[in-house]
């Protein structure tokens, strides 16, 4: 007998009283255009309340520990598991943290090779960079912070003329006088004229105390200590561990980092670095991609070291079967995209024993290939198959046709979604004439007669990471598509060899667009200004009544409409304020309308309502450019801090779709898209194209793939089995482009 997740009278955000039965120990995708609701119910909602229920069951005194969760808005919510959430939030953690470390697969190398390595070191942790193990030149972080002297110093002046830049090092500060009163150097000399001798004493010092004049005191004796040790002590030593931003800052500013010469980036001290096993080292393994790993690992197995061999030879297989056979264990976590850090974690719940959980996936196919889409299924089947309920907002129709159940919100976007327009399974979902029904079978189809080019960008000897070196001309004045599996160079051709070489190429990532809980689609767009003139010359009064900061808005928020509770070490919790009930201004204020529209109730429409409603020069079109990007579902008060990764670059879009003659790049400008928003998402791009810029799109995308006018696809494989161009040329030759996966999957959707 099936058991249920029921939810009754869900609505957060946009949902209308939504009602859902969720089947668990089964896969259930939820699906539906963006900003239908598919958060709102699955992470708002169900892992909202999971994630209460959970902390009620802890202690008094463990709860005060943790933020006070407020309810979700629903009637009901029953039978709930405990909610795993695995995000795309990047794996943190700091220089210390590698794939080896975050998946507990060096503790089990290091077993290994205190068992088996010549010469014998000794225990596990002798293998560690974070304990006994680490290099002592630069305590196991691999890289040594080192004092730019390009930026610290200006070698063309003399002391007396402020040659070190630093203020601490000022001219007539105290630390300037030790160096400018020691009578070792020509205060007036270019430090450019300085002999090797006069430099070294300068950057270093030496031992040995300087007779310090100092106004209304007695003379002091100071050490002569040279500039760069007084900087490495005061700052780069102290910015370590816990010290304050604004050190850290200056560390940041004045110094560059460079590779440890000691372990050569290695982290380990000198004994671990150079004990073998099998001739090889515990650096070289770690330096091995996972495919490789995979395959060494077996060729050092005997009785002895059996069992770490195998735990080690699973975890990474698992890691292989996610489609991050490229990646190496010493890779920082902190350099590893969303999409690769959602993987990452799934896997480490995969080794893990518990059972009856609930898993809540958010997208876990960006940035993955069509061709590992399949491996990402059985994982998911995995997790089931244990007891497992699994929840997953997906887009990819690969995923949602192997889920056991569909839920699909809309119909539309904002406040046109909010409803539950299908539930049952992938079958009746082809018949229910919603939209993910109507587009889950559609074929794609390879542009017939691309765009003629009207120049290049010239990419040369293109040799980061894995690529190999080679040459390639970009056409400009269309969209093209960049290719290939993960792993294979797409970023890294981006990243390292187009920006550099093209700095005036302006890449749109999905970074997010603002930070301060001030920042709306309406102050982002700059409409809000013109907002508040139209109110007040509509109702006579002045603009600033309709400001944050004026005696019109609601004292208690200071017209945020809500209030936050700010946790020194969790996220900040938002509330809606008790004063206004979220309306932001004073009663004075509501009560002054335009056409029957309070300020507030402005700022309460969506984009999409806002561009029949302003007709303004000043306003209007900033906001179609919201609606053209497929986020007219935005209210214009929205905080920011809430948009997605792939909204956040839409927004960023918006804005320059009136400049021409760009070369713009995306990276997975489809993240967070419906298969119908797609369309939208070309229209763009078509016209940022027909405007006379140019478009490089780093997609998986298939419809986006078949709408490009050039598509250059890396690979063949990731990592060292990646990194030269398999094809380029227009969509129709790909699909029977030799040795392509890419093409072979476009070949099999092409209807
Ligand atoms: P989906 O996950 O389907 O893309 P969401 O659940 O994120 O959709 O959004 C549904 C609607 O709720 C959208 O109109 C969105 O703008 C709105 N919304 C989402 N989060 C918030 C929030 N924190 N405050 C106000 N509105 C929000
Ligand atoms: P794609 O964008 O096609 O998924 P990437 O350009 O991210 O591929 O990766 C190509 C290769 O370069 C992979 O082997 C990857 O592990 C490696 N790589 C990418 N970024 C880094 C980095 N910051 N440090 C070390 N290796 C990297
Ligand atoms: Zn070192
Ligand atoms: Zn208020």
């Amino acid at each position: 007998m099936t058991e249920y997740i029921t939810v009754t009278g869900a609505r957060e955000n946009n949902l209308r009283d939504v009602s859902v039965r969720i089947p668990k120990r089964a896969i259930t995708a939820f699906v539906g255009v963006s900003g239908s609701g598919k958060s709102s119910l699955v992470f708002d909602t169900i892992a909202a309340e999971a994630q209460r229920q959970l902390n009620e069951t802890f202690s008094a005194f463990v709860r005060g520990f943790l933020p006070k969760l407020g309810q979700p808005d629903a009637d009901l919510i029953e039978n709930l598991s405990t909610a795993i959430v695995v995000d795309q939030k990047r794996l943190g953690g700091g220089s210390r943290s590698t794939l080896g470390t975050v998946t507990d697969i060096n503790p089990l190398l290091r077993l290994l090779f205190s068992r088996r390595s010549t010469p014998h070191v000794g225990p596990g942790y002798a293998f560690s960079f974070n304990e006994q193990g680490m290099c002592p030149g630069c305590n196991g972080i691999g890289r040594r912070v080192q004092l730019d002297h390009t930026v610290m110093f200006d070698r063309s002046k003399s002391l007396n003329e402020g040659a070190i830049r630093h203020r601490d090092f000022a001219v007539d500060s105290w630390y300037w006088h030790i160096y400018a009163q020691s009578g070792k150097f020509d205060n007036d000399k270019p430090l450019r004229d300085y002999t090797d001798a006069e430099w070294q004493l300068l950057l270093w010092g030496a031992d040995e105390k300087v007779e310090l004049a100092v106004t209304g005191k007695k003379s002091m004796k100071m050490e002569l200590e040279g500039v760069e040790a007084k900087f490495n002590r005061i700052y780069v030593n102290a910015a370590e561990e816990g010290a304050s931003e604004r050190k850290k800052e200056v560390v940041a500013a004045y110094t560059t980092s460079v590779r440890c010469a000691d372990c050569g980036g290695t982290r380990l001290a000198e004994a671990p670095r150079t004990a073998t096993v099998a001739g090889v080292t515990l650096p070289e393994v770690c330096a091995m991609d996972l495919a490789s790993l995979h395959a060494w690992l077996p060729t050092v197995r005997d009785a002895d070291v059996a069992p770490l061999v195998d735990e080690a030879g699973a975890r990474i297989g698992a890691l292989v079967d996610m489609g991050l056979a490229y990646l190496t264990l010493d890779r920082e976590t902190s350099t590893l995209s969303g999409g690769e850090s959602q993987r990452i974690k799934m896997v480490r719940h995969l080794g893990s024993s518990l059972v009856d959980v609930m898993y809540v996936f958010d997208e876990p196919t960006i940035g993955l290939h069509p061709r590992d889409v399949g491996r990402m299924n059985a994982l998911l089947h995995r997790l089931r198959d244990k007891g497992n309920t699994v929840l997953v907002v997906e887009h990819d129709t690969d995923v949602i046709t192997q889920a056991d159940h569909v839920v699909e919100l809309g119909p539309r976007a904002g406040t046109a979604g909010g409803t539950i327009v299908y539930q049952g399974d992938v079958a009746g979902l082809q018949h229910s004439g919603t939209l993910t029904g109507e587009f889950l079978h559609r074929p794609v189809r390879a542009k017939e007669s691309p765009r003629q080019p009207t120049g290049t960008l010239p990419l040369r000897d293109a040799t980061a990471h894995n690529l190999r070196g080679f040459d390639v001309d970009i056409p400009l004045g269309v969209l093209v598509a960049l290719t290939g599996v993960a792993g294979s160079g797409k970023s890294t051709l981006v990243r390292e060899v187009l920006v550099p070489q093209h700095p005036d190429a302006i890449v749109v990532d999905q970074s997010a667009v603002a930070t301060s809980v001030r920042s709306t689609p309406a102050t982002w767009t700059g409409v809000m200004d013109a907002v508040r003139k139209l109110f007040a010359k509509e109702t006579g009064v002045k603009p600033a009544l309709f400001s944050f900061n004026s005696a019109g808005a609601c004292p208690t928020c200071n017209g945020l409409g809500a209030v936050y509770s700010d946790l020194a070490y969790l996220d900040g919790v938002r509330s809606t304020c008790g004063d206004c009930g979220g309306r932001r201004y004073t009663e004075e204020v509501l009560a002054l309308t335009v056409r029957g529209k309070s300020i507030s109730d402005a700022l309460d429409m969506t984009a999409a309502d806002a561009v029949e409603f302003f007709t303004g020069r000043d306003i209007r079109p900033k906001l179609q450019a919201v609606v053209d990007v497929g986020l007219g579902y935005l209210t214009l008060g929205q905080p920011l801090s809430t948009l997605s990764g792939g909204e956040c670059q839409r927004l960023k879009l918006a804005s320059r779709l009136h400049e021409e003659g760009n070369v713009y790049v995306l990276d997975e400008p489809t993240t967070g898209l419906h298969m119908s928003d797609c369309g939208h998402l070309l229209t763009m791009l078509d016209r940022l194209v027909d405007g006379g810029s140019s478009v490089i799109v780093v997609e998986h995308n298939l419809d986006v793939i078949a709408h490009a006018d050039w598509v250059i696809d890396l690979g063949p494989d990731g990592g060292d089995g990646g990194g030269s161009i398999v094809f380029e040329g227009p969509p129709a030759a790909l699909l029977s482009a030799p040795g392509s996966f890419t093409g072979e999957h476009l070949a099999r959707h092409v209807g």
